[in-house]
């Protein structure tokens, strides 16, 4: 059987693709953004995403076109399915992780538990919702944000006043969610119809930054989990979405959840399941989007802790940082992506898995400390 896949973009999510591809059997092709990308040992081609002979070249050699990141244009998405190319996630399903609006329309329509919301063209639009909404909201560009760039908190209509100039097209305004922690549920489902759910997981985000992630989410009762999990595969079903879904979710008094966004293709949320879980999201991804049988999403330990890896500015002695957190924490796992650090941006990450939690997020955020 041949099974060729396709990623369309060169980072650190295609490149941990390629372990379990190779596991797999699965020939692992990716179209980069540029030489030396974190996923650049795959049989890598480099080209721009955004143009459509491009990217139908590369598609050319492969079964199956799937993705590292969501901002492939829908016309690019449109030609590939019309050259009869299959696409998981399809643009069908994909435009609604593109344009949080649309997103906040559709959820609305499916009856998803979400933040109050309008779509606002002008200042007055906000100012009314500012007033019915205690004088304060969250703003959000509804497209091309990432790790909290494109979110803004105001108090005043005229805080937006540089987006409303720039942006072509209604702004996202949302309720400012008063949440007690933030969580996130990933499911997988394949073309053929079947889906899975991964335990719901608390993340821990710091500077609009994910941080840290603790699997399954501490103190969450059985009821908690069961509703997170029927929230994802409500989703995913609901918007046709193939291959891994991750909800990120705001969590409020009483256990009351709340969308917060939507990514199809393996996250940051989910990197535990490389070590913590039977099926690692990344394998799990692969086997979606080929519509091969899904595989066990059970942890492997009562916790699993994620702690991700930041580059700052003094990150010369990598290697030998390297062996001393090896050294000093043998059951840390490092997982690293090949980029260059820069303050701030993710360069790797760690898991630890134990019955112990205490011990299981002191191990994680000490080995991780050697990096920072
Ligand atoms: P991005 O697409 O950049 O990841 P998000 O929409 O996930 O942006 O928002 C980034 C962070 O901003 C969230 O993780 C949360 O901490 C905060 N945030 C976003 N929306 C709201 C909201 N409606 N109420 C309160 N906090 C919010």
């Amino acid at each position: 059987m041949s099974m060729r896949v396709g990623v369309v973009g060169g980072g650190q999510l295609a490149r941990m693709m390629i372990a379990p591809a190779v596991e797999l059997g699965v020939e692992l092709r990716v179209l980069a953004e540029g030489e030396g990308m974190a996923a650049s040992l795959a049989a890598t081609a480099v080209g721009d995403y955004k143009d459509v002979d491009t990217v139908l070249a590369f598609a050319r050699d492969v079964d199956v076109i799937t993705f590292d990141h969501e901002h492939v244009p829908q016309p690019v998405l449109r030609a590939l399915v019309e050259a009869g190319v299959p696409v998981h996630p399809g643009p069908d399903a994909l435009r609604f992780a593109q344009d949080k609006l649309e997103m906040r329309r559709r959820l609305a329509e499916l009856g998803a538990p979400q933040p109050d919301w309008a779509a606002v063209a002008d200042e007055d639009e906000l100012r009314a919702f500012l007033g019915d909404h205690g004088g304060r909201a969250v703003v959000k560009t509804p497209r091309g944000g990432y790790d909290g760039k494109g979110v803004r908190v105001v108090s005043d209509a005229s805080d937006a006043f540089d987006w409303f100039a720039s942006w072509d097209g209604p702004l996202l305004v949302e309720e400012l969610v008063p949440f007690t922690r933030e969580l996130a549920q990933q499911v997988a489902r394949r073309a053929g119809g079947e889906v899975v759910a991964y335990p719901v997981v608390e993340t821990v985000q710091r500077d609009g930054v994910c941080a840290e992630v603790i699997a399954p989410a501490p103190r969450a009762s059985e009821k908690l989990l069961e509703v997170a999990a029927r929230l994802g595969v409500t989703i995913a079903e609901g918007l046709g979405v193939t291959g891994m879904l991750a909800v990120e979710l705001f969590e409020t008094e009483g256990e009351r959840i709340l969308v917060n966004e939507l990514a199809m293709r393996p996250h940051n949320s989910g990197h535990w399941t490389q070590d913590g879980a039977v099926t690692s999201q990344f394998e799990q991804h692969l086997r979606a989007v080929l519509d091969l049988p899904l595989g066990a999403t059970d942890p492997l330990a009562d916790w699993a802790v994620m702690v991700n890896i930041l580059g700052g500015p003094a990150d010369g002695g990598l290697t030998d940082r390297f062996a001393t957190a090896m050294t000093d924490h043998a059951t840390a796992k490092i997982h690293t992506y090949g980029k260059d650090p820069r303050p701030g941006r993710k360069v790797g990450h760690v898991n630890v898995v134990g019955d112990d939690l205490e011990d299981v997020v002191y191990e994680a955020r000490a080995a991780a400390e050697y990096f920072s």
